[in-house]
């Protein structure tokens, strides 16, 4: 058996915002809950938004948190040597086709939207032929191409999920046109090679589970256990934003304790019946994912008053 290991996965595009630090608990939770490893991996595809500033803050309030990590991953912006390798073995084993749409093609092609909101692919540059490609002025992203397949798995909160990869997602995305690879393909290359057995981490990722299993296993992998986690949410349902100044960490930690923040949000998801400081290793020793709510948590315009009581 290999040792447990998860990992936290944050995109350095701002301050984490209360949502961020309640997936990262429940994934560190998670893995320390049974005494397992925990991997800390910048994902830092996207160098426009993302930042070694916001990197370090994020190492910051981690350790703030009491999140602490084992060993740093290399940031995913210097991979890119490693993500081609594994790009060009899908090549060669037939998978991988370049393709010319653009989001505003798919829109006039009518092409329908899956659960998570990504196109599903109409197959349009499946089947061009060489001559064809070849006419073609402007550089292509590169899909996989997925076969009329069900993917099924349990999820730790959700429970069983399935979905058709040719019906329901369509061939994904590998690699973007403007050169950089696409998250499915970079988070599934760092989780193999980490040895990650756990990926625990918001439930707007359940429906990239599915791609990821798949893609994990072309590559030689052995999936991980998946726990999606509910997505804490603004008042009034919005989603939490990390340019939510109010609730960024920054903010909050000038003016709460990090007990008191784990105490509150461990309550909010379910895992705790009273909001009362905790720490998160106090927490590991009685985690109990079987308790956390599957609905969505809104957190109220009372959110920050309630942490400064
Ligand atoms: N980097 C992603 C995020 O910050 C998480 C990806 C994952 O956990 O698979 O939302």
């Amino acid at each position: 058996m290999s040792t447990p290991t998860g990992r936290l996965a944050p995109s350095p595009s701002g301050r984490m915002h209360p949502g961020n630090v309640f997936a990262f608990l429940m994934a560190w939770l998670s893995a320390r809950s049974k005494n397992g490893a925990v991997i800390l991996r910048i994902e830092d595809l996207d160098t426009v938004r993302c930042t070694e500033e916001f990197a370090e803050l994020i190492r910051s309030d981690l350790k703030w948190l009491g999140l602490e990590w084992d060993i740093e991953a290399e940031p995913q912006r210097y991979r890119g040597a490693v993500y081609q390798e594994k790009l060009d073995r899908l090549a060669d084993m037939g998978l991988v086709f370049p393709c010319w749409c653009t989001r505003g093609s798919l829109n006039a092609a009518r092409a329908p939207h899956a659960s998570d909101g990504h196109w599903i692919y109409p197959g349009t540059c499946r089947g061009l032929t060489a001559a064809q490609r070849a006419e073609k002025r402007t550089p292509p992203s590169y899909r996989l191409r997925v076969p009329d397949m069900t993917v099924s798995f349990v999820d730790g909160v959700y429970g069983e999920r399935s979905e058709n990869l040719a019906r329901e997602c369509g061939d994904f995305v590998l690699k973007k046109a403007d050169g950089t690879f696409a998250y499915q393909l970079a988070v599934v290359v760092d989780d193999i090679e980490g040895g990650v057995t756990e990926v625990v981490r918001g439930c707007d990722l359940l429906g990239s589970a599915p791609r990821q299993i798949y893609l994990t296993k072309l590559l030689g992998g052995t999936p991980p256990e998946y726990m999606h986690v509910p997505m804490l949410l603004g008042p009034g349902g919005r989603k939490l934003s990390k340019r939510d100044l109010d609730l960024d960490l920054g903010e909050l930690r000038k003016v709460i304790c990090p007990e008191r923040m784990i105490g509150e949000l461990a309550f909010r998801g379910g895992l705790i019946d009273r909001s009362e400081p905790v720490s998160a290793k106090e927490l590991a020793a009685e985690f109990r994912p079987e308790k956390l709510s599957k609905n969505d948590v809104e957190l109220g315009r009372d959110f920050c008053g309630c942490l400064l009581d």
